[in-house]
C-alpha cells in the first residue's frame, strides 16, 4: 500500500494544529509546529484570502492525515459512515476511532498512530487472543487488545509502562497496565473523540 513519506511536521504546520505525528517529540519544545506555526513554504506567512471550499478541504485533510489515510481509503470510510444511521460527521469520526491502530495508540502501546499501525501489522498484539494483523479492523465493545508476554521485550516497547502511565485514557477504553491489556467499554460518543475537527465541513466537501 502506498504511504506518506515526506516530513511530518510540515503536516501539522500546513493543517495549523498539532497532529501528534511524531510521538515523543510532540511534547517536547522541539515540535515545528510550536517553534514555526505558520505554513510550510515560501508563501507560508503571506496572507491569504480563505474561499469555502478551502475550509472544507482543510478540514478533510486535517483529518485524514491525523488517521494515517490515503484519500480513497478515506472516502471509503466516509461512503460507509453516510450509508449508517445517524449523524454522518459523528458516523465517520467513530469508525475512524475503532480502528485497531488507533485503538492501540489510544491505550498507550504506541508513541504515534504510525508507530501503532506498523506494530499492528507486525503481529505483535492479539485481539480477543487471537494474533492481527490487520490495522484497520473495527473493534467493537467488549474486544480486548493485549500484547502477549514473548512481545513484551521487544526494545521499541521498552517505554511502554511510562507512556500507558503519562497519556491516561480515554472514557471509552480501559487499559490494565501491568497486564498489557486493554478493552473497549463502549464505542465512542462525539465527545470522547477529543480531536479538533469540524466534521460537519467533511460531509459538505464530499457532498457536493
Ligand atoms: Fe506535529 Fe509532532 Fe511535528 Fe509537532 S513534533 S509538528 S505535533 S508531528
Amino acid at each position: 500500500m502506498a504511504k506518506y513519506i515526506e516530513a511530518k511536521c510540515r503536516i501539522c504546520r500546513r493543517e495549523g494544529c498539532k497532529l501528534f505525528l511524531k510521538g515523543d517529540r510532540c511534547f517536547t519544545d522541539k515540535c515545528a509546529h510550536e517553534r514555526r506555526p505558520y505554513a510550510p513554504g515560501q508563501h507560508g506567512r503571506a496572507r491569504k484570502k480563505v474561499s469555502d471550499y478551502a475550509v472544507q478541504l482543510r478540514e478533510k485533510q486535517k483529518t485524514r492525515r491525523a488517521y494515517g489515510m490515503l484519500e480513497r481509503q478515506f472516502r471509503g470510510y466516509f461512503e460507509k459512515a453516510d450509508m449508517k444511521k445517524g449523524v454522518t460527521g459523528t458516523n465517520l469520526l467513530v469508525m475512524l476511532e475503532c480502528r485497531l491502530d488507533n485503538v492501540v495508540y489510544r491505550l498507550g502501546f504506541a508513541n504515534s498512530r504510525n508507530q501503532a499501525r506498523q506494530l499492528v501489522r507486525h503481529g505483535i498484539f492479539t485481539l480477543n487472543g487471537h494474533k492481527v494483523t490487520i490495522p484497520s479492523l473495527q473493534v467493537s465493545v467488549g474486544d480486548t487488545v493485549e500484547l502477549p508476554e514473548k512481545n513484551r521485550k521487544i526494545p521499541i516497547l521498552a517505554q511502554i509502562q511510562e507512556v500507558i502511565a503519562r497519556r491516561g485514557c480515554p472514557v471509552w477504553l480501559e487499559i490494565d497496565g501491568p497486564a498489557f491489556k486493554g478493552s473497549v467499554k463502549a464505542m465512542p460518543q462525539r465527545d470522547d473523540i477529543q480531536f479538533p475537527v469540524n466534521e460537519q465541513l467533511i460531509v459538505e466537501l464530499y457532498s457536493k
